[in-house]
């Protein structure tokens, strides 16, 4: 896969005189009030953190579970033991808070073992056991009792992908109210081959076509447009869906699907067409939309659906800001606390417990030692340090705290998220999502420059990452967000060693019982981990004095939605529609 690297620029002598004639302000070093931030973050205090966060204790912190209560309750009494304040405000005369409650509604469907697909030239039962040869992946989307499909018709709508900024429209021309539509995962071209936008995420396709008033959908898994095996799916297939509660007149699914890719196949061929034939015409940039198309087949789905509330909590701390009239914009640092829980192990394996050390103890802890650190000597503006709950679940946490901000989210002038910081050592180089997208961009890469460091965007722009963490829950509420992490270059050692590193972790520990701390076997350094959050304290301070908030650059998907943010935050007591009291 493609690295696209930045390379400094070639210096030539005279250049280089040039350069050192530039008076010393366009110098990229730290102030000394940033060297004395800098300094206080210490790799022994991420260490404390991280193992009471990953102890077996916790039971791998799953949303409202007892080990996550504990980990809830020690991350605000940490803040509070570093001089910060609850960051939630009191409502009608109550204290502030560190709690923002959180309820995580879960569906449980009574998937049947077949799911029957008939046409004019016959039928297909589709298997939903879990096992090697599971056709189809279901899961209920909506709070009712009963999903009911008789026969509900199967439309084919290409990528499922309405893009009026490409004029691009998959669902022209039809109507697929109470029908299910079958969608291709990955986007179209639009941003050059192979670069997944939110248009290629699964989860948007089942909000678009929620939207569009289908009863259903299903997406077709191939590994390349998912980038993960067919196992991914099939392992975590328990007919179970967790979701905030339905909110009255939003659109759902009532099933939300997955057809493995020779089922998908026999599934077309029953409809007379061919699946390549079709998704080659789906991806042809001069159609802008396939326009949805009928198989002429229809589904047949019966299953009760049980629902469960769980309570869970997102935990917010304060730095109040200096200046009194900027104190009322916020940085934002956050980590999601959350994990995968414990589960029954299957033989030989004995360990139960999910601990989420490098996901994302990790990054609580470091999130811990900035607050700690930036405390001390606060900048103008004030600092919200956000600890998400069920970003596991999918980012429900963070969603919720878009949904639900303390102040307007017109006044956040940045989030700065940590999820899986970097424990293999010191790097010469720095990984940032979505670079370019937002001055804080810039912002970054002069802190990175004063570390020498350079920045580069995502290794791996086919698999959609910046789509798949909690910033973007905010940043499509339009907060500009920075999400680096050092790396792939470690300092003395050989080119590929960091992705080899990386690529064990996905293998032997990423979400498994085995992501501990210690690791089992081997070590940690955290050198790299303290180097990564002195910049994004940095970072965070230098966004918090200055003059203007960051801006996305135009034509960002989410320009617009920052425009309409700052434009009710500066409508008195309104956060869209909604009256709040600041913090
Ligand atoms: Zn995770």
């Amino acid at each position: 896969m493609g690295h696209p690297h930045e390379h400094a620029p070639r210096v030539t002598l005279a250049a280089a005189l040039a350069l050192l004639a530039l008076p010393a302000s366009a110098a990229p070093s730290f102030t000394g009030a940033e060297r004395a931030a800098a300094a206080r973050v210490r790799a022994d205090e991420i260490s404390g953190h991280l193992r009471f966060l990953a102890d077996d204790l916790l039971e791998g912190r799953a949303p409202g579970q007892r080990g996550d209560e504990i980990a809830v309750r020690y991350l605000a009494a940490q803040m509070e033991a570093a001089g910060l304040e609850p960051g939630l405000p009191g409502q009608g005369g109550a204290p502030a808070s560190w709690f923002q409650s959180v309820p995580l509604v879960k569906l449980t469907a009574q998937v049947p073992p077949l799911v029957e697909v008939r046409g004019a030239r016959g039928a297909l039962a589709l298997s939903t056991r879990q096992s090697k040869e599971m056709d189809l992946v279901v899961a209920p989307g909506a709070e009712v009792d009963r999903v009911k499909l008789d026969h509900a018709e199967l439309v084919f709508v290409g990528y499922g992908v309405t893009a009026p900024e490409y004029g691009w429209d998959d669902y022209r021309g039809a109507d697929v109210r109470g029908k299910v539509v079958v969608v291709l995962n990955f986007n179209p071209p639009f941003a050059g081959e192979g670069v997944r936008l939110w248009y290629g995420r699964w989860d948007y396709k089942y909000e678009n076509a929620a939207r569009h008033g289908a009863a259903g959908a299903i997406i077709v898994h191939t590994t390349p447009s998912a980038s993960y095996p067919w196992q991914v799916l099939t392992a975590s297939a328990d007919g179970t869906e967790t979701a905030l509660p339905q909110q009255p007149g939003e659109a759902r699914l009532l099933a939300k699907m997955w057809v493995s890719e020779p089922a998908a196949r026999k599934v077309f061929a029953l409809a007379g067409q061919d699946l390549d034939e079709r998704a080659r015409a789906a991806q042809d940039l001069r159609r802008r939309g396939l326009g949805a198309a009928p198989l002429g087949v229809g589904l047949t789905l019966d299953m009760a659906v049980a629902r469960a509330v769980t309570p869970s909590a997102n935990v917010v701390g304060l730095v109040r800001g200096t200046d009194p009239k900027l104190a009322q914009e916020y940085v934002l640092y956050s980590a999601h606390h959350d994990h995968l829980g414990r589960a029954t192990p299957i033989p030989p394996a004995t360990d139960a417990i999910y601990n989420g050390a490098l996901d994302n103890a990790s990054g609580c802890a470091t999130v811990l030692a900035i607050a700690r650190a930036a405390a001390v000597a606060p900048p103008r503006r004030s600092l919200l340090f956000v600890f998400f709950t069920a970003e596991e679940k999918g980012l429900l946490g963070a969603r919720w705290f878009a949904r639900h901000p303390p102040a307007p989210v017109g006044r956040f002038a940045a989030l700065i998220n940590l999820d899986a910081v970097n424990v293999f050592g010191r790097t010469s180089d720095l990984t940032v999502l979505g670079l370019g997208r937002s001055s804080a961009s810039d912002v970054v890469r002069d802190v990175a420059a004063a570390q020498g460091r350079t920045v580069h965007g995502d290794a791996f722009p086919d698999r959609g990452s910046y789509y798949r963490s909690d910033h973007f829950e905010l940043a499509r509420v339009g907060v500009p967000d920075v999400s680096v992490k050092g790396g792939p270059h470690y300092l003395g050692r050989p080119e590929d060693w960091g992705r080899e590193q990386q690529k064990a972790f996905e293998q032997q520990r990423y979400h498994q019982p085995s992501d501990e701390y210690p690791p089992a076997p081997g070590r940690w350094d955290l050198s790299g981990a303290v180097e990564d959050a002195q910049l994004q304290l940095v970072v965070g301070l230098r966004v918090a004095d200055a003059p203007e908030l960051p801006r996305w650059k135009a034509g960002d998907e989410f320009e617009a939605a920052r425009r309409e943010a700052l434009r009710a935050a500066n409508a008195p007591g309104a956060v869209g529609g909604r009256a709040v009291t600041s913090p």
